[in-house]
């Protein structure tokens, strides 16, 4: 019989540059490991074939990193071992991250004809000293030119993500962006908001005072601005940070929303599965070393108990702009909404933060802004 559906996250970590806001596991320079890589994947998805053989995985996402950076080579390797492994549904959605100045027509032709349907295309912004600043290595035109191979490739649904908060950025220059990036008519568009990270290079231009940023009003204004702009040409907003044309959200990401199985394969890659959480070991190397004894590189395993996975249910999925249902919760749970969160969801309405409209609980337009503040209640 078969059981429950499954998404598959594969991680890889090599990037031609490290971006110096990034604090992803991904490395420059480390090139030279991507072969012993590709075969440890191979082992990792083996170890896991048998206990997962009656999965059917119902969508696929490559990331990284800049997986598109491994070449045709690696990744005919990888998308063969895993259709060898894995029982892939027919009409899955198979996604993979790229990067302009990391993608031809070629590889993009190829990456089509081997059945991956989507593409996510790392943006970020549209103005040449943002772009610098941010230590990109492209340019809007290198972007446009490579969005344009994909659709020749014959890529029918892209994701473009961009970013707000960015240093140097103005109302004008988010505005004009977003039109530019619409102007394109990509499926799909993410705008997520910038966060400094310890361990990156704008940590610590930020600590000493070299990096100026737009104030936090400023950043919402850019966030709101994007928003109306994509609604009112045809995007859904259906999760705090992404729009869809309808028809095309991301099947993947919304098995995390949803609070959904998944397993993660790669360096430092998290999974959840059969009531656990696990993640691997971040170091390619490390990763390497250990599967080629045939070990898996889990680091750490966490039993999630009901009260946790509740409370996880109600903060991934009150991300969803449509927000927590009430039915879906009992029936996942046996329990009401009301009966675990009342005084919670009671609180948060009354400081407007939370709508109740009966048969679902969704974050209202003040709650977006302070997501995090809602999300924090429900902690157990
Ligand atoms: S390309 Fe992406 S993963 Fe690589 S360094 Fe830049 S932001 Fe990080």
């Amino acid at each position: 019989m078969i059981k429950n559906g499954l998404a598959l996250y594969i991680h890889l970590p090599f990037c031609l540059k490290k971006c110096y806001y990034c604090d992803f596991n991904s490395y420059s320079g480390k090139e030279e490991l991507m072969g012993s890589y590709i075969k440890a994947l191979s082992t990792e998805m083996c170890l896991y074939s048998f206990k997962l053989k009656e999965r059917k995985v119902e969508s696929i996402y490559i990331g990284g990193g800049t997986p598109t950076y491994l070449g045709i080579k690696h990744l005919e390797t990888l998308l063969d071992n895993v259709r060898q492994v894995f029982y892939i549904c027919e009409g899955a959605e198979i996604t993979i991250e790229a990067n302009p100045g990391s993608l031809s027509l070629k590889l993009l032709k190829f990456l089509y004809e081997k059945g991956v349907n989507r593409l996510s295309i790392g943006l970020q912004a549209c103005d040449a000293n943002i772009l610098k600043q941010l230590g990109r290595i492209h340019t809007f035109e290198q972007f446009e030119n490579n969005f344009n191979w994909a659709r020749i490739a014959g890529f029918n649904n892209i994701n473009v993500d961009l970013m707000i908060g960015l240093p140097g950025q103005t109302f004008e220059n988010v505005y004009k962006c977003v039109r530019k990036v619409i102007n394109l008519k990509p499926e799909h568009i993410s705008v997520y908001s910038l966060k400094i990270e310890k361990s990156t290079k704008f940590y610590e231009m930020y600590e000493s005072g070299q990096l100026i940023l737009p104030d936090e009003d400023q950043e919402r204004l850019f966030y709101h601005t994007a928003v109306n702009l994509l609604i009112q040409n045809g995007y859904k907003h259906y999760e705090i940070s992404n729009f869809a044309l309808p028809g095309y959200a991301c099947r993947h990401n919304l098995i995390y929303w949803e609070n959904k199985e998944y397993l993660g394969l790669g360096a430092g890659a998290h999974s959840y599965i059969d009531g656990k959480r696990f993640y691997n070991t971040e170091t390619p190397e490390k990763y390497i070393e250990l599967l080629n004894k045939k070990n898996l590189p889990v680091e750490e395993y966490e039993n999630i108990n009901l009260s946790t996975e509740m409370a996880e249910t109600m903060f991934m999925s009150l991300r969803l702009v449509q927000g927590v249902s009430r039915k879906k919760f009992f029936d996942r749970f046996g329990k009401t909404l009301d009966e675990v969160y009342g005084a919670e969801i009671k609180k948060l309405v009354s400081l407007g933060l939370l709508i109740d409209d009966g048969k679902r609980i969704r974050l209202s337009t003040r709650g977006l802004d302070l997501a995090n503040e809602v999300f924090m209640e429900f902690l157990p």
